[in-house]
């Protein structure tokens, strides 16, 4: 059979990618899979114990587009939740990010009363600041409450997040997680939050029902690409591998998932972080995020770790300089692949939240339409 589209990856990116060309275009659109599941990273699925949870660590959808809202709403209908985040600090469980109720858990209430007016005359209130930026301060009581937070919450979660100190990093990732100055102790800002509520795997499933896409499972697309015919090819998987990693190997971080699962109805109310205790960085409960009642409940514990072996996930692309330079590498000889497009975390070696990959793949469909 002679294919419009071959997908290689089914992650969120491939499919929003196959649902649109296949249903708008009428295409017709082979996706190859690795893994013997679709979904990619955001998989969600029962476990033994009938919890639902997600494999690959846990996902929480948030926006501000509502195009990218109203797109996914099609196939799915939402469990709204508001994600909330304590950290483990000197002893006390904080909100997370670092915001003025925080301020107020962890320091002398005439002190933090202070601090909070500071900050609020300078960067007013419902500000955002990035902690490298807050400790750029020339005022000394800011400055002292920029080490303050460093030291407590981003030193040590870096480092062991990372492999490295925040300053080794491009300043985007710790700008990920900025100081807010807000007594809103919810973990996003963003207008639409939630998880599908039937689950991502299921959400996919609707996504893919299509009479013009068929699936391979558990194949590198290396194995069959060339006994395929067809006219484009969507990649969205590591784009060193497409090429041979000629200029290298990507390095990224990974991570170890531990699951737990309890005879109770709840393990902790939020997610806890754990900054500078322990050699996990997080526990997470899936109940919380899904909305699943069930007598039994299952918290994840993540370790994280160098990509190294071959089982290992290539999760979080490391912003580094050096490996910007060999992506660039990468990139250039991907412009000109005819017929060829790289889309997703591991094709644009970048992070991604889920909404940004689908706005992207969205935004891409809708130039080629309009525009080329
Ligand atoms: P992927 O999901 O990685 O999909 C790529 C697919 O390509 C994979 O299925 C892979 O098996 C396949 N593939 C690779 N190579 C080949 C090959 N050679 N042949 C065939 N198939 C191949 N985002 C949020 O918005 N909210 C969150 O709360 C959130 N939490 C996260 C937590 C963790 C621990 C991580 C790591 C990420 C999180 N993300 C979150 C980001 C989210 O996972 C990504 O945005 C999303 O998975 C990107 O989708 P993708 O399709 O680009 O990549």
């Amino acid at each position: 059979m002679r294919y419009d589209y071959v997908v290689v990856g089914a992650g969120i990116a491939g499919i929003t990618f196959a649902e649109n060309i296949s249903s708008e275009l009428n295409e017709k659109v082979l996706i190859i899979e690795k893994r013997n599941h679709i979904g990619g990273n955001c998989y969600d699925e029962y476990n033994e114990n009938g919890i639902l949870i997600h494999k690959y660590g846990p996902h929480i959808f948030h926006t501000n587009n509502k195009r990218v809202w109203d797109y996914l709403s099609q196939f799915t209908e939402w469990n709204i939740y508001y994600h909330k985040v304590l950290g483990s600090i000197d002893g006390k469980f904080v909100p997370i990010p670092f915001n003025l109720n925080t301020l107020h858990e962890l320091l002398p209430e005439s002190l933090a009363n202070r601090l909070e007016n500071q900050l609020i005359q300078k960067f007013g209130y419902g500000c955002k600041i990035p902690i490298l930026k807050l400790k750029q301060s020339s005022d000394k009581d800011l400055k002292f409450l920029a080490d303050f937070i460093y030291e407590k919450v981003f030193l040590n979660y870096t480092t062991k997040q990372w492999g490295m100190k925040p300053e080794e990093l491009d300043p985007e990732v710790t700008g990920r997680v900025p100081v807010y100055i807000s007594r809103d102790n919810r973990y996003f800002q963003d207008k639409y939050q939630g998880l599908p509520k039937y689950g991502y795997t299921k959400m996919f499933e609707k996504m893919l029902n299509n009479k013009n896409i068929h699936i391979i499972l558990n194949t590198d697309y290396k194995e069959i690409i060339n006994k395929i015919e067809y006219d484009r090819l969507i990649y969205t998987g590591p784009i060193d591998y497409f090429f041979d990693y000629k200029y290298g190997k990507l390095p990224y971080r990974s991570l170890d998932f531990k699951f737990e699962t309890y005879q109770l109805d709840q393990y902790q109310h939020v997610e806890h972080k754990y900054p500078n205790d322990y050699d996990f960085t997080r526990i997470t409960e899936y109940k919380h995020m899904t909305g699943q009642k069930h007598e039994f409940t299952t918290i994840v514990k993540e370790y994280p770790k160098d990509y190294k072996l071959e089982n290992d996930i290539p999760y979080y692309p490391i912003p580094q300089k050096e490996n910007i330079v060999i992506y660039s590498k990468y990139k250039n000889e991907a412009e000109e692949q005819k017929n060829v497009i790289f889309i997703g975390r591991l094709a644009e070696y970048r992070y991604y939240n889920m909404d940004a990959v689908v706005e992207k793949v969205l935004f891409f469909l809708r130039g080629e339409k309009y525009g080329n």
